[in-house]
C-alpha cells in the first residue's frame, strides 16, 4: 500500500552556506533540518493525511493529556551517506514495527508501517542536503507520537499527533576513553509487566535521577539490573550491552537475553548477526553482576561494549557499584569491539556488503 504525503516545502530554508557551517560541526540535537512531518489521529476519523512542511513550533492547550500523564512514544534511526553520494536508511522497517509495538503498550494508535516508512523517506529526500558526508556521521531521525486530547480525565487519549524531525549527528565514538558505568542498586528502570520493552519518554523520565547519582559517583552512564532478583544485568542508559569472553576467533560474544524488561535494540539485533557472520560464537543469555565482576577479575571477560543507534558502539571499561569497583580491559576499545563496530558502520555507509538487505536506499 502506498500512502501519500502532502509536501509543502518551507519558504525559508537555511542558506547553503549556513547549512554547511552547521554540518561542519553537527553535534547531536543541536540543529534541526528545514522540514518535519506531521499526521493527526482521532478515534473518530483515524489517521489524517500526513504533511511534510517547514519545521516550526507547535501550539497545544495546557490541558493536553500528554503533559499530565505522559502518554508518549518515540523512535530513533539514521540515514547514512553512501559512497555514490546517495543516502540510505538502516533497517527502518524494524523501527516502524517497534514504534507500533510501543504504541500498543502505551494505548496509542498504531501508525501504519507504510506511513512510518514513507514519512522517513519523504523527510530524508526533502532534507537530503542535511545528511553529513563523513563516515560515522549521519542524519538522525526522531519519529514520536503523543496524546493530544484535551482534558484531565485519566483514560487512553482519543486524539494523537505523530511527528518526525531530523537532526544531523556527529560521529560519537571516543576511541580513547571507555565509558565508566554506575550499576544502580537503588533505582529500577523496568519491572515485569511494565513499559521496559516500549520506547517511551516515561522510561527516560524515571531514569534521570539514577543518571544523576551515576554522575555524582564519577560515572558516565547507569547500568540497570533486573527489578525482581536484583542481580541480572539488563542494559546501560539508552543502550544495550555486550560482553566478549575469550580472545580472537575463540571468543564468545554475548548479550543479556530479552526478558520483557529490556528494550529490544535494533543495533543489538544487528550485532547478533554481524558477530556471527564474523565467525564468533554468539549467545543471548542472563548475565549476573557477579558473572561480570568475576569475569572481569579473572580476565575471562575481555571486552564490554554498549550499543545503540545514537552512538553505534561504545566501549565500557570501569564498573562501579555498591558491590565494589572493577575494570574490564585497559580503558581502550578492544579488537572485537572495534571489528564489530567497523563492520556495522561499513554496512551502514555502504562500504561493506549489505548481505542481509538492511539498507533502504532513499536517494541514489
Ligand atoms: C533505543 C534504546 C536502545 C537501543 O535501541 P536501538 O534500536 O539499537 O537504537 C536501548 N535501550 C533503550 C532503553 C533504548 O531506549
Amino acid at each position: 500500500m502506498t500512502m501519500t504525503i502532502k509536501i509543502t516545502p518551507s519558504n525559508h530554508p537555511v542558506s547553503d552556506a549556513e547549512r554547511a557551517e552547521k554540518l561542519a560541526k553537527p553535534g547531536f540535537g543541536k540543529y534541526y533540518t528545514d522540514h518535519m512531518v506531521v499526521a493527526e489521529w482521532s478515534e473518530a476519523e483515524g489517521w489524517s493525511e500526513a504533511e511534510l512542511k517547514a519545521y516550526a513550533p507547535i501550539s497545544l492547550d495546557p490541558a493536553t493529556m500528554v503533559f499530565h500523564y505522559g502518554q508518549e512514544i518515540f523512535e530513533g534511526l539514521k540515514a547514512y551517506r553512501q559512497p555514490d553520494g546517495g543516502v540510505a536508511l538502516f533497517r527502518p522497517e524494524a523501527n516502524a514495527a517497534r514504534f507500533a509495538r510501543s504504541a500498543k503498550r502505551l494505548a496509542l494508535p498504531e501508525l501504519p508501517i507504510e506511513l512510518f516508512i514513507e514519512s522517513v523517506d519523504a523527510l530524508v529526500r526533502e532534507d537530503a542536503g542535511w545528511v553529513p558526508e563523513k563516515i560515522g556521521e549521519s542524519l538522525y531521525l526522531r519519529p514520536f507520537m503523543f496524546a493530544t486530547e484535551v482534558g484531565l480525565g485519566v483514560r487512553p487519549t482519543n486524539r494523537a499527533l505523530y511527528m518526525l524531525i531530523a537532526t544531523p549527528a556527529a560521529a560519537y565514538f571516543n576511541s580513547e576513553n571507555a565509558v565508566t558505568v554506575w550499576i544502580s542498586t537503588e533505582y529500577v528502570r523496568a519491572a515485569p509487566g511494565g513499559t521496559g520493552e516500549a520506547k517511551c519518554g516515561g522510561n527516560y523520565a524515571a531514569s534521570l535521577v539514577a543518571q544523576k547519582v551515576a554522575a555524582e559517583q564519577g560515572c558516565d552512564q547507569v547500568v540497570w539490573i533486573d527489578a525482581v532478583e536484583r542481580k541480572w544485568v539488563e542494559e546501560m542508559g539508552g543502550m544495550n550491552l555486550y560482553f566478549v569472553k575469550g580472545l580472537g576467533t575463540d571468543a564468545t560474544v554475548l548479550t543479556p537475553k530479552l526478558t520483557g524488561t529490556l528494550l529490544p535494540g535494533i543495533t543489538r539485533d544487528s550485532i547478533l548477526t554481524v558477530a556471527s557472520d564474523l565467525g564468533y560464537r554468539v549467545e543471548e543469555r542472563m548475565v549476573s553482576v557477579d558473572d561480570w565482576r568475576d569475569g572481569a577479575k579473572s580476565g575471562e571477560i575481555t571486552e564490554i561494549f554498549a550499543c545503540g543507534t545514537a552512538a553505534v558502539v561504545s566501549p565500557v571499561g570501569t564498573a562501579k557499584s555498591a558491590m565494589g569497583t572493577w575494570v574490564t580491559g585497559d580503558g581502550t576499545p578492544g579488537p572485537i569491539t572495534m571489528q564489530i563496530r567497523n563492520t556495522l558502520l561499513g554496512i551502514q555507509h555502504g562500504t561493506v556488503t549489505d548481505t542481509h538487505h538492511w539498507l533502504r536506499k532513499v536517494l541514489q
